[in-house]
């Protein structure tokens, strides 16, 4: 089966709206082993609209369109959809009470134009809208398959998430199934050269790599009769690849470092704090971004001034004059300090110049420190996270903020209880 992805709005065309829609479909297209040969953007305007369909049509088995779904007269796509398999829209019931059910619970009434949503081409699939009013569907006739998505990502994605894929799953014979490895503290071209051989003979499973900002990600992708043989497939091939980078990898499965770490520190009861100086709170925010850290994150500190880290977190101003602020010494007291202020089992700090001014010779702009503190424990990391002219202070900052997760998840592996 290919695919093309089609998507409504005139405000896609004007550049007053990035079409993530495409970008976040095709992703989800190539998990489950379908081709994607094309993106087509169409404004709100019926013919053009019906030209698109034809030539999608023309050359594609699938058809994803998202957008124009909603009350307003200028929604059209499920008319023009419905128009070129030559279907009525008729009256859907279970929308119709899901959309009274909507307005129900909401401060602002139902206007005559809500009631146009609940109508559907007739013989078709009808996907809930689980978080607005739009409901989704799917046509299937002479070997086509048209769906119809809402345009706004949030709406469209649960849609698909929960809708459309077990949907789609019945045009497949086989389930695709995939796990995400991510690593910290290797880059992606030594991710690369690593693997390699790996990747180029792997075929089922595939073995991919993505990089993200400080991290690289492995994707593995088995097809198979079932879920549970599609998982046995990838054993072998874990193994192997746990053998070459093994000890860069934090997680399997989790999302982020961040809610690697949390989750980890909510399994094993370890509460952590941060100190923290050029990272200005990003580790605490990465922290309690995590629904459930209040029960490992007591708090922190951000200490910016040399006063601040004396006041609160009792830094000894001769470390501060011997060694200044941006060093292996300041960066472990930060670290004890907080730890002894909240009584965490770990106690986390960053100090370094973000740049992009202030770098000297000895202490260049990008020099971070991070160092944890726990009972009968000490580390602390000098890194040098700026990697030319096109690193950025904010960049600097983030890189900061990650190695200070990874210290933390580390140093709590350690500790394990
Ligand atoms: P609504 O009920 O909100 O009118 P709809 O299904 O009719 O939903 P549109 O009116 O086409 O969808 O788009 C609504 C909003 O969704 C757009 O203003 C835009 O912010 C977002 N949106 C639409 N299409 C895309 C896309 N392809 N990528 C990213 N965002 C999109
Ligand atoms: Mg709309």
């Amino acid at each position: 089966m290919n695919a093309e992805i089609l998507c409504i709005g005139t405000e896609l065309l004007l550049g007053n709206v990035v079409n993530t829609n495409a970008a976040w479909l095709s992703q989800q297209l190539a998990r489950l082993g379908i081709n994607v040969f094309h993106h087509t953007v169409v404004g709100d305007n019926s013919q053009r609209l019906e030209e698109a369909l034809q030539i999608a049509f023309d050359r594609a088995d699938l058809v994803i369109t998202t957008g124009g779904l909603g009350p307003t007269y200028d929604d059209l796509s499920k008319e023009t959809v419905s128009n070129y398999f030559n279907r009525q829209l008729v009256l859907h019931q279970p929308s119709l009470e899901k959309i009274h059910e909507f307005f129900a619970k909401r401060p602002y009434s139902m206007v005559p134009n809500n009631e146009k949503q609940a109508y559907q081409p007739e013989g078709a699939v009808v996907f809930t809208n689980h978080s607005g009013t739009a409901p989704g569907a799917a046509i299937e006739q002479d070997g086509k398959v048209a769906i119809m998505l809402p345009g706004p990502p949030r709406e469209m994605k649960l849609m698909f998430e929960r809708e459309v894929l077990p949907y789609l799953q019945k045009f497949s014979d086989h389930v695709i199934v995939s796990r995400d490895l991510q690593l910290f503290g290797i880059g992606e071209s030594l991710t690369e050269a690593l693997l390699k051989d790996l990747m180029t003979s792997s075929v089922n499973p595939t073995l991919a790599p993505y990089a993200k900002e400080g991290e690289v990600n492995l994707r593995i992708t088995a097809s198979a009769a079932t879920q549970a043989e599609g998982y046995a497939m990838m054993e072998p091939l874990m193994e192997k690849i746990n053998k070459l980078v093994g000890q860069y990898i934090y997680g399997i499965d989790v999302p982020d470092l961040q809610t690697a770490l949390v989750t980890y520190l909510l399994e094993h009861h370890i509460t952590v704090s941060a100190a923290e100086s050029c990272t200005g709170g990003l580790v605490s925010k990465s922290i309690t971004d995590i629904p459930g850290c209040s029960d490992i994150y007591p708090g922190g500190v951000c200490s910016y001034s040399n006063e601040m880290k004396m006041k609160w977190l009792h830094v000894s101003p001769a470390t501060l004059q011997i060694h200044g602020a941006v060093s292996e010494e300041t960066a472990l007291e930060m670290a004890q300090g907080i730890r002894q202020a909240t009584g965490s089992d770990l106690g986390v700090s960053t100090t370094g110049v973000a740049g992009p001014d202030g770098g000297t010779a000895e202490k260049p702009v990008g020099l971070v420190y991070v160092a944890v503190a726990g009972e009968n424990y000490q580390h602390v990391e000098k890194l040098n996270i700026s990697y030319g002219e096109l690193t950025t202070r904010s960049m600097i900052r983030q890189r900061a903020t990650k190695h200070a997760l990874y210290q933390l998840l580390q140093a709590a592996k350690r500790l394990k209880r």
